[in-house]
């Protein structure tokens, strides 16, 4: 069913031109994708059309589609990039692989991290159950969406046993005695815990990540480049922070030490004052109360850390 609309698609709004990204139309990378966009200043205009919308000021165009589909419109090149958890990525790529679909899904190319969606494909067992790691799994079901990277796992170390395909609410599983165990995604285990399972081992670490299609047209390269810098921007911003403090001139070679991730930082007199001058800085790291405590400690006062919204260099 996809398929088709796909192309359709593909055929009314295909421009080299213009970019086209497809992100998770709800769900729970939706609203991080959209705001990632916005934060990189692209604007877009709501229309009637669920799937598809043109941005007013940047030449990308947005479709939005279901996470699972996001690899398959990136494959197909209807959408030269996308946003999608590593998870789903590398899942299709593995059941293609494991299906002998040679080639599918192969190409595509992980260019960056994006920071939100954090999650992990875990194995989990009942509370009641004696686990001494993997290798109990041996000759036992497991359930999962994930049937191609668990399969993969598994081999690598060694293990046979048996899987059972779920769509969704793999948790239930063993409760229902469909399965002794279960791979699923875990972010804080809440839902873990509600079934009375416990995670065990983690079989993959994963984020939303931003995919691409080897074939773009020369047009399209440009714009990528662009929307990457804007990316690499939002996101170094979202790790930095502006330091001001007052410093004791006596002090000053000491706190530059204690700033973290800091290289050169703006030196400014203080009027009216020989003793003291203020430090402004860009910070790399994460600054804590305990990296403020350490730089009152070494003599700076007026402390003030501030987000940063851009950056470009
Ligand atoms: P769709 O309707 O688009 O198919 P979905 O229900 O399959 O959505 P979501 O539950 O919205 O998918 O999850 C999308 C992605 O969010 C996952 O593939 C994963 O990368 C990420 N994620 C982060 N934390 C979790 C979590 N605790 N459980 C499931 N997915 C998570
Ligand atoms: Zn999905």
């Amino acid at each position: 069913m996809n398929t088709i609309s796909v192309n359709q698609q593909n055929t009314e709004q295909q421009d080299p031109a213009r970019l086209h990204i497809a992100i998770q139309k709800s769900g729970r990378l939706a609203e991080d994708s959209i705001g990632l966009l916005k934060q990189c200043g692209v604007k877009l205009v709501k229309s009637k059309d669920q799937l598809f919308c043109k941005s007013s000021n940047f030449p990308i165009d947005v479709f939005f589609v279901r996470d699972d589909d996001i690899p398959a419109f990136v494959d197909g090149n209807v959408c030269q990039v996308g946003m999608v958890g590593e998870n789903v990525l590398i899942e299709k790529q593995q059941a293609a692989m494991l299906e002998g679909a040679e080639g599918m899904f192969q190409n595509i190319e992980k260019l960056m991290d994006l920071g939100f969606g954090k999650c992990r494909l875990s194995l989990a067992v009942p509370q009641s159950a004696d686990y001494g790691g993997p290798k109990t799994l041996a000759g036992k079901t497991i359930a999962t969406s994930y049937p191609g990277i668990l399969s993969r796992y598994l081999k690598s170390q060694n293990i046979q046993a048996k899987l059972v395909k779920m769509e969704g609410a793999v948790e239930i599983a063993p409760r229902t005695k469909l399965a002794d165990a279960i791979c699923d995604l875990v972010s804080t285990g809440s839902t873990l815990a509600l079934n009375g399972l416990i995670e065990k081992d983690i079989v993959l670490e994963s984020q939303a990540v931003l995919i691409k299609n080897p074939n773009l047209s020369e047009e399209q390269k440009v714009i990528l480049d662009r929307l990457m810098m804007r990316l690499n921007g939002v996101r170094r911003a979202q790790s930095s922070k502006y330091i001001m403090l007052h410093a004791p001139v006596s002090a000053l070679e000491d706190l530059q030490k204690a700033l973290p991730g800091s290289e050169s930082p703006t030196i400014v007199p203080l009027e009216g004052r020989e003793d003291l001058v203020a430090i402004h800085a860009v910070c790399d790291e994460g600054v804590f109360w305990d990296t403020m405590e350490d730089l009152k400690a070494r003599g700076a006062t007026s402390i003030l850390v501030l987000p940063i919204e851009k950056m470009l260099d």
